[in-house]
């Protein structure tokens, strides 16, 4: 009898292993961009809302970064479009591999990736900011096997006040993306920050 119920426990045991097993795939798949295997649109959007609900109980400062691959629609016509999508594998991890613990980034959509910053300040969005196009440049292009540079432009702001959904905040970080396209491309905007703090403005960005 006992030994039956020993088999009977070990196989349910295993059961509940096996099942446990398949449900943090399935997570993880849902989670997950299957390209790039950062965090994919609905992810990267889940957690800044979490972030956007602790700022508001003034627990965190949050900041945003939308960042952008110059010229990508060239990159594909010139090398094709898997040298494209190599390109934004690399970029992935290259950026992924600069997070802090508390930070989340993921892919917005096509060529766009999404960088969600908690507990910066503006000083410390702009150096992350800069930081981050400066390595790209560096290795992005070496990384994917091209001869040419591969460049990025990033767009970015803090949670504000005013701001009432997270759609506020991704519109000012487009805005500034906009801008950043429109100045020349491989360089950092950011906007906003003055609705935070008057006079903060870090060198280089177009408050
Ligand atoms: P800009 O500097 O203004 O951003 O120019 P761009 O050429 O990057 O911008 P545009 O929006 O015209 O082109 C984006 C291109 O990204 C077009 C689309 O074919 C390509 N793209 C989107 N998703 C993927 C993908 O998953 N793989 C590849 N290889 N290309 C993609
Ligand atoms: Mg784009
Ligand atoms: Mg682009």
């Amino acid at each position: 009898m006992l030994m039956l119920l020993l088999t009977l426990w070990y196989f349910f045991h295993q059961m509940q292993l096996r099942l446990d097993k398949a449900q943090a795939l399935l997570r993880r798949m849902a989670t997950t961009d299957t390209l790039t295997n950062v965090a994919n649109r609905a992810a990267v959007m889940g957690r800044f809302s979490e972030g956007f609900a602790r700022q508001r109980r003034h627990l965190s400062q949050l900041g945003c970064l939308m960042i952008d691959v110059d010229h990508f629609k060239a990159v594909n016509d010139r090398f094709g479009h898997q040298q494209g999508d190599v390109v934004l594998r690399e970029l992935a991890a290259i950026i992924a591999g600069t997070l802090r613990q508390y930070d989340t980034f993921g892919r917005y959509g096509g060529e766009e990736f999404l960088m969600v910053l908690d507990g910066v300040d503006a000083e410390r969005l702009a150096e992350i900011a800069e930081r981050t196009r400066a390595l790209v440049e560096e290795k992005l292009s070496a990384q994917s096997g091209l001869a040419e540079p591969v460049t990025i432009s990033l767009g970015g702001t803090l949670v504000a006040p005013e701001d009432q959904t997270i759609d506020d905040v991704i519109r000012r970080a487009d805005e500034a993306l906009y801008l950043a396209k429109n100045q020349g491309r491989n360089r950092v905007v950011l906007l906003g920050l003055d609705l935070l703090k008057p006079g903060v403005r870090p060198a280089g960005s177009a408050c």
